[in-house]
């Protein structure tokens, strides 16, 4: 989905995880629990993102998922 076209259903935020990164739910699973929104849902062992404008900015996963750092909060734009 393009930036143009999340923007046009208003969604500012979008949430990242990097696959290469991530070490998978079995071997870390820590952003589940870390998000006060849940954010993040398990796709077997991926993890996956929904309601991404859900996101409080509250950067709890960033502080989860390390050393791992497979996590992005992309702001689309300022508010
Ligand atoms: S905290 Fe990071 S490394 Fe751990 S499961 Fe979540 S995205 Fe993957
Ligand atoms: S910044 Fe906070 S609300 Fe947003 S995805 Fe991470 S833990 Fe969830």
């Amino acid at each position: 989905m393009s930036t143009a076209t999340e923007a046009a259903r208003g969604i500012f935020i979008r949430v990242e995880v990097s696959e290469p990164r991530c070490v998978g739910i079995a071997a870390c699973g820590k952003c589940l629990p870390a998000c006060p929104v849940n954010i993040f849902v398990a796709r077997g062992d991926r993890v996956g993102v929904q309601e991404e404008d859900e996101c409080i900015l509250c950067e709890l996963c960033l502080q989860a998922c390390q050393p791992y750092e497979a996590i992005q909060i992309v702001k689309l734009y300022e508010p």
